[in-house]
């Protein structure tokens, strides 16, 4: 197993930021790293606001906050986080984002550093395959929001070899998380599971079934799911949900995935859920009301 002391987080997004909170929480060093300045401090800000709601629900200390904050680092250049033992990217769930990034980020590497992503569907074998290191490639799959949900799926490439899983398991482990292995085929399992269900939703809404509101009540009331799927699609990110379902519908190649068209044109308009202020509910009053 490799010594993990230093961890790179690439994309300080919602999933990047948690990711970099339980990280430096759990006593890693922390270099994040994001297109510009402008994001990497508006992820510190996300790191910040979530740790201050733990601490005023005692869920850590203060003093914890104060030393995980002065663990994180602005790593406004790709290549330093070469020199982490562990990198993970969280960067936009778009294949070629990822590939150039890793790509970028392979002259830079240090001879043990440990990639992994945090894609939530595409292939960990593809995205390994840019680099010069398969064996040591794996794919980590955090679940939002990261300091409250208790999973990482552990994604092994056909390449990854037997030292990265068990590295990766335990890191995992270190951060209070719980692992469960999925094969390396589209979506793995959360997702393969998670997002269709959340795409029948749309469908229900698009075919006229039922209301936003009658759908999520509905859901919440009669399957004793948390939040209705359309709420939960919003706080994925809609953007996120319709590359999951692409990936899917190609990569199974079967018509059953095929993305709703009305989750299509959310995307395009821009309305991608929580994150920008207004998808299947608008978000920026004091609350949510539902757009259709
Ligand atoms: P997000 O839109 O909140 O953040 C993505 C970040 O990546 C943005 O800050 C963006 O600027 C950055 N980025 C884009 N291109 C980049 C590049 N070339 N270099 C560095 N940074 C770049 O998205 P998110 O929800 O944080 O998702 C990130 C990843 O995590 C995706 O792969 C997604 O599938 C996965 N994921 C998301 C969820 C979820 O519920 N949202 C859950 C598990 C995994």
């Amino acid at each position: 197993m490799v010594d993990i002391r230093t961890v790179g987080v690439i994309g300080a997004g919602q999933m990047g930021s948690g990711i970099a909170h339980v990280v430096a929480l759990a006593g890693y060093d922390v270099l994040l790293h994001d297109v510009s300045a402008e994001r990497i401090a508006q992820g510190l800000a996300l790191i910040e606001k979530n740790m201050t709601r733990q601490v005023s629900r005692n869920i850590i200390e203060h003093t914890a906050m104060d030393a995980a904050m002065g663990r994180i680092k602005a790593a406004p250049e790709l290549q330093s986080i070469g020199t982490t033992d562990l990198a993970i990217e969280a960067a936009t769930e778009n294949e070629e984002t990822k590939k150039t990034i890793f790509r970028a980020l392979g002259p830079h590497l240090g001879a043990d550093t440990i990639l992994a992503s945090n894609t939530s569907s595409i292939s960990i074998t593809r995205l390994a395959s840019v680099t010069d290191r398969p064996d040591r490639f794996i794919g980590l799959h955090f679940m939002n929001p990261v300091p409250v949900m208790k999973l990482v799926e552990i994604i092994r490439g056909i390449a990854t070899g037997p030292a990265t899983y068990e590295t990766a398991v335990s890191f995992a482990q270190s951060l209070g998380k719980t692992t469960s292995n999925a094969e390396d085929f589209p979506a793995f399992i959360v997702n393969r599971v998670l997002v269709p269900m959340i795409n029948e939703a749309i469908y229900t809404l698009y075919e006229g079934v039922g209301t936003v509101d009658a759908i999520d009540t509905a859901m919440k009331l009669g399957a004793n799911h948390p939040m209705g799927p359309l709420e939960l699609g919003d706080f994925i990110g809609l953007d996120t949900v319709l590359s999951i379902m692409n990936v899917l519908y190609e990569g199974l190649a079967d018509s059953k995935y095929r993305p709703c068209p009305l989750l299509t044109k959310y995307v395009e308009a821009g309305w991608l859920g929580r994150k920008s202020g207004r998808g299947f509910y608008d978000y920026r009053g004091a609350v949510p009301v539902p757009t259709r």
